[in-house]
């Protein structure tokens, strides 16, 4: 009979680290599923979104500021000082690297899940069944897509379109290019800034004519001599044959086409909640994050599996607050481990 583990995380992001840090303090010896690098189109990082953030400057008690990577190689190192153990190629890793880029990246995927009896079953991406008492869903949000064809052609194949400035943005062959960034919130003035260390140009091409990007951002981009807002504009389609040379872009006032040569395009047009591996075994709201079933709890519509982090917050999604969720969590479910007698 396979090990029964007291709880099972999936997903790394700060929500996840957070969540094994308590639960690994309250001797819950939790087992993570934290996620694999892919490539293109999805971008399910071990770490999260913040793998593919350079600075993070309003995460509490960083003064300086600390890369995204550099903080979840952190966050992950206090989960296994106190016993966590992350399912990884090479088996349960018990120890994280102290590496400028983060917690490693041969760390198992979760492809589905078994909530309709108990003990809960966690599928790993090599079939592997494990079993838990309770569940903690970190998954997190990943990014979104134009659908164009030949943004994902040329995404697949290399040829410069990418969801990720940070991971992409410093290769050779955007040096010195005019570069394009679509959409006009915080990830694409982040990923627009980011850009500007290396392109000649860095165009942001917006669907309005104001930046839903907070204040402080948008200034950042408009006060950036490299930065170019293209307003009222949508890419209707990338050109390019082995790589991207243009993007077409259409005038959403007056239906005019024009194209805009470009060197690289990155997306910046937010993110989906990672739930689909779920398959309809939570409840969802209506974009697709989990529903909790009490909104200052972590509890979902399955009792013993708990969520926390930007898979099911599509308002906050910081840092801070998938951490502060991350530890609602394995509070929530240690209590609800003792309730059930399991300790
Ligand atoms: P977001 O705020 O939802 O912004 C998405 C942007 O993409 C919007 O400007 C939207 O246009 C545009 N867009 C969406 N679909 C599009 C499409 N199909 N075609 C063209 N444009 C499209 O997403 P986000 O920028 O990823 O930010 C998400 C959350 O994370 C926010 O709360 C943000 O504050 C936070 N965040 C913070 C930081 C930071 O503080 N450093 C960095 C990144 C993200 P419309 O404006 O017209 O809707």
């Amino acid at each position: 009979m396979a090990r029964v583990e007291k709880v099972i995380i999936i997903g790394s992001g700060p929500a996840g680290w957070t969540a094994a840090i308590y639960a690994a303090r309250a001797n819950l010896q939790p087992l993570v599923l934290a996620g694999r690098a892919k490539s293109v189109p999805s971008l399910e990082l071990p770490g999260g979104q913040l793998m593919l953030t350079t600075d993070v400057e309003n995460y509490p008690g960083f003064p300086e500021g600390i890369t995204g990577p550099k903080m979840m190689a952190y966050f992950a190192q206090q989960a296994v000082r106190f016993g966590t153990r992350i399912v990884s190629d090479d088996g349960l890793v018990t120890e994280v690297p102290d590496a400028e880029a983060g917690p490693a990246g041969n760390y198992h995927d979760c492809k589905a899940v078994d909530f309709s009896a108990r003990p809960f079953k966690v599928i790993g991406e090599d079939d592997t069944v494990y079993q838990a008492h309770a569940v903690i869903v970190a998954t997190g949000a990943t990014a979104n897509w134009l659908g164009l064809e030949n943004e994902q052609r040329l995404a697949r194949s290399g040829g410069g379109v990418s969801a990720c400035a940070v991971c992409d943005g410093a290769m050779p062959i955007f040096r010195d290019k005019e570069l394009a960034v679509v959409g006009g919130g915080d990830s694409a003035v982040e990923e627009a800034t980011y850009l500007t260390k290396f392109a000649s140009k860095v165009y942001m091409i917006h669907r309005r004519d104001q930046l839903r990007a907070s204040k402080i951002m948008a200034k950042r981009a408009i006060d950036n001599p490299k930065i170019e807002v293209l307003w009222n504009k949508v890419v209707v389609d990338v050109l390019g044959d082995q790589s991207i040379t243009a993007v077409r872009l259409k005038d959403t006032k007056t239906g005019e086409q024009s194209d805009q040569p470009v060197g690289g395009l990155f997306l910046g047009i937010g993110h989906t909640p990672a739930t689909k591996f779920l398959a309809g075994q939570l409840e969802l709201d209506r974009k697709g994050y989990v529903k909790l079933k009490d909104e200052y709890r972590t509890t979902t519509s399955a009792e013993g599996v708990f969520a926390a982090g930007d898979v099911v917050d599509s308002v906050y999604r910081q840092a801070v607050t998938a951490a502060g969720m991350g530890c609602k969590a394995a509070i929530d479910a240690e209590h609800w481990l003792a309730e059930q007698g399991v300790s």
